[in-house]
């Protein structure tokens, strides 16, 4: 059976639907090709900053994010021990007022309900595993794993860090790994007694590794990441491991009361490697273009895997609006390039400055973070769509 879709993405991820809703917003046809049956969310919760809230709402989604997102208090750096406040920013109210949009924590499942649900059915096709693209008459031909085809001008990977997209791009298979790896948890509020200030975004940070966590949803629960280094090479084989509760606690058996309430009651016991990615050379070749993770997969240190992915989609969308596809896709490739590798580098940075004991590294570190306001500017300030319309003689 052949379908036919004037742009086909590859992925129904945050980054793929936020393409589709994209389009459709300014009046061009596409179709995503999702490989699972049914759209499960992967990892438990996320972070979205102005510079991606920015464009959800003005795919019109704000209703339902408000209704099922937390708004964070504070950012907050914490001594690992003590519980020292290190370094604290408002990210309420007046965050929302000097970047034009909100800080959210949304639990992931939520998050995709959202934007599949506006995508609709007909445009979002499920069990379509993307096995082979080759040149057709009509663009490109698609080959899936259940044996049917379609045909597009536009082939997009959204496909995520393990994108099988990339393959016609580049022969490099980017992805490494940083040495740290992390587990992840919703807990309970009422869980962790000791927790001060559970409302806000906290980083903790301790010698070898780190805990960030913020709330989501009524902020009744909490969604944590605690990263702890693993420089061994389990991770090549063994992207996620189950492990016993007693691998998640013994890193953090000296912390912050607070922090080992929060990783003694997670029910999952997994730890997922954390990987980041060697920079592309190019992102599109002959009408094939990636986007997100299959672009530039980066460390989740500065909360902006998703909301760069968000970023991407505006672009691409502005840009294939405006012009001759070859066009677009080189300048959103020239657009998107050097600021996500900005952000890619950043991570990379704050991996290493989140773990450093303490001593003479840890008190440069600390002074440090009076920058964070400059951080944020350049990070959460952006707007990438108008950005996008800008770079052109529109
Ligand atoms: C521990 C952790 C915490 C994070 N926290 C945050 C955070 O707080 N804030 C933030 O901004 N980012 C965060 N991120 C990063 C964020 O999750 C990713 O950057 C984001 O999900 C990337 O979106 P994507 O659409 O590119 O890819 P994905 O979300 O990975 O989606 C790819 C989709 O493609 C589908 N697919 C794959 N192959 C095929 C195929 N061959 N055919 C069809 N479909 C296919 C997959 O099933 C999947 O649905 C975090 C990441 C990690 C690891």
């Amino acid at each position: 059976m052949a379908m036919a879709a004037t742009v086909a993405i590859i992925g129904g991820g945050i980054g793929g639907l936020t393409l589709a809703l994209g389009l459709r917003r300014r009046g061009l046809d596409a179709v995503v090709y999702e490989r699972a049956a049914e759209l499960h969310e992967v990892g438990a919760a996320v972070a979205l900053s102005a510079n991606g809230t920015r464009v959800l709402h003005d795919l019109g989604l704000s209703g339902e994010l408000v209704e099922r997102s937390a708004v964070p208090t504070e950012l907050i750096y914490r001594h690992w021990g003590g519980g020292r406040r290190i370094a604290a920013y408002e990210v309420g109210q007046g965050y929302s007022a000097r970047f034009g949009a909100p800080y959210y924590g949304v639990h992931r499942a939520d998050l995709q309900q959202i934007l599949a649900s506006a995508c609709g059915s007909e445009r979002l096709l499920l069990g379509k595993q993307l096995v082979d693209v080759s040149p057709s008459a009509r663009g490109h031909r698609l080959r899936f794993a259940d044996g049917t085809d379609a045909h597009a001008d536009v082939v997009v990977g959204a496909d995520g860090v393990h994108s099988t997209v990339r393959r016609w791009i580049s022969d490099v298979d980017p992805a490494v790994y940083s040495g740290t790896s992390g587990f992840r948890g919703l807990i309970a509020v009422d869980a962790m007694p000791s927790l001060p200030d559970p409302g806000a975004i906290q980083f903790w940070m301790g010698p070898g590794a780190h805990v960030l966590h913020y709330p989501i949803g009524d902020g009744s629960v909490v969604n944590f990441l605690a990263v702890v280094h693993e420089p061994s090479e389990w991770a090549a084989q063994h992207w996620v491991r189950e492990v016993s509760p007693e691998a998640l606690e013994a890193p953090f058996r000296a912390w912050h009361p607070g922090v080992r309430e929060m990783v003694g009651a997670t029910t999952v016991h997994r730890r997922w490697a954390l990987f980041g990615q060697a920079p592309l050379n190019r992102w599109h070749r002959d009408g094939i273009v990636l986007l997100g993770d299959a672009a530039h997969a980066m460390l989740p240190h500065h909360g902006q895997g998703a909301n760069q992915t968000i970023e991407d989609a505006a672009t691409l969308a502005e840009c294939l609006h405006r012009d001759s596809r070859d066009d677009a896709l080189a300048r959103y490739e020239r657009l998107r390039k050097p600021r996500t590798r900005a952000v890619q580098r950043s991570s990379w940075v704050a991996s290493d400055l989140l773990h450093v004991p303490d001593g003479p590294a840890a008190n440069e570190r600390d002074q440090a973070l009076a920058n964070i306001p400059a951080t944020l500017r350049w990070i959460h300030g952006h707007d990438a769509e108008a950005t996008a319309r800008a770079s052109g003689r529109y």
